[in-house]
């Protein structure tokens, strides 16, 4: 049985029909950036969400870029993170010449140890970018509690975090992206909502960010061919809008069989001791994004797989202290040992909405021949 890591083609034979009008509409309308259906997408989002603005921009990174750049994560300042992440999360940071200032991260839930942040703090940081990683929150409580004693930003990296929520301490769920001072989004294909290329979104209730935000993508013109700033060509087109229209109709359904198949590979690798599945902390809404596990051997587990057709991931196999891009930050092997030793064990599993209970099936009992050995 040969089992994807991910495939986009079921979900597109199941609703063939609507996705074809979808990009054939935008064709007809000879409307290619911006225009109707991104501001569809928008306000479908802020709905979705609760956020007061979003901005629709080319990708995730880019987000990342613009929202860094005006939060003014930049010249010297410090911005405090994670290096268990993906590069655009960190490289926003160095792009205007802030300096990446990395805590290491929770060994249960992977996202940000909140509990080591405040120390880091200096007269120059400015920031902090918490990463919603795989399927949970970072504790937004106590990374809001330190950046408001020490009036510093939030940008809140959720990439990955479509549909996540958190409440914590707090009386309500509050969608990621929606509780620091910017959110971002990534409509990357395989994410929880994907595009078919690339794509990306900025969420904040803040007026002046946002409107800020909408110039940076158009060059930093407040008018056509008015420049107030030196922004980016960082715009998202209709296709792609179109096409995650379809998608955010169903989103909800495909939250929760995602959130089936997680339990399924839970129940089922209970009983494997060398494999440990992802522990959810706080009063929050996870979103299998991913299925992340902890295991024992993991490279020679993740050939076996590969042998017999099964898909498999490594995010991420290098934390971003240890990278050559960031070795004049002066970090070496041993200062982040949680991230580090996470690197060296975490396996990602095939998980999105279509995928079958006996293709899991066929993963788990793959897994545990592996360790029979
Ligand atoms: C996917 C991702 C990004 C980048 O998004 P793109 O749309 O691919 O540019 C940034 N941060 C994290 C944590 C991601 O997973």
């Amino acid at each position: 049985m040969k089992v994807n890591f991910y495939t986009s083609l079921r979900e597109y034979s199941e609703k063939k029909e609507e996705f074809n009008k979808a990009i054939f509409d935008v064709v007809e309308s000879g409307s290619f950036i911006l225009g109707s259906k991104v501001t569809e997408l928008e306000e479908a989002v802020k709905k979705y969400t609760g956020a007061k603005h979003a901005i629709g921009v080319a990708s995730g990174s880019d987000a990342l870029i613009i929202g860094s750049h005006i939060l003014g994560f930049e010249n010297g300042k410090e911005v405090i993170t994670s290096p268990f992440t993906f590069l655009a999360s960190t490289s926003c940071i160095a792009k205007h010449n802030a300096k990446p200032v990395f805590v290491d991260v929770d060994e249960d839930t992977f996202d940000i140890n909140v509990n080591k942040i405040e120390e880091k703090i200096t007269s120059n940081t400015a920031g902090i970018i918490p990463i919603h990683l795989f399927s949970q929150m970072a504790n937004m409580d106590k990374i809001m509690e330190v950046a408001s004693k020490h009036n510093i930003s939030v940008l809140e990296d959720a990439a990955e975090a479509f549909g996540m929520r958190w409440k914590g301490n707090g009386t309500e769920y509050r969608h990621s992206g929606t509780i620091g001072d910017l959110g971002v989004f990534s409509f990357f294909p395989t994410k929880t909502l994907g595009a078919y290329g690339d794509a990306g979104m900025i969420i904040t209730n803040d007026d002046n960010l946002a409107n800020k935000a909408k110039m940076f993508r158009v060059h930093g013109a407040s008018k056509k061919y008015h420049y107030d700033y030196i922004g980016y060509n960082s715009r998202l087109d209709s296709m792609q809008a179109s096409i995650l229209l379809v998608k955010l109709k169903y989103i909800d359904e495909a939250i929760k069989k995602r959130e089936t198949v997680a339990n399924w590979y839970r129940e089922k690798l209970a009983d494997c001791e060398y494999i440990k599945t992802p522990v959810v902390k706080g009063d929050q809404k996870p979103v299998y994004y991913a299925f992340n596990t902890l295991a024992e051997k993991r490279d020679e587990l993740a050939a076996f797989l590969k042998e017999n057709e099964i898909g498999t991931s490594i995010y991420y196999p290098i934390p971003l202290h240890l990278q050559k891009c960031f070795s004049y930050l002066g970090y070496k092997k041993g200062d982040f040992p949680v991230a580090e030793k996470l690197c060296e064990k975490v396996l990602a599993l095939p998980i999105y909405p279509e995928i079958k209970e006996e293709e899991v099936d066929f993963v788990c009992e793959t897994i545990k021949k592996f360790y029979r050995k």
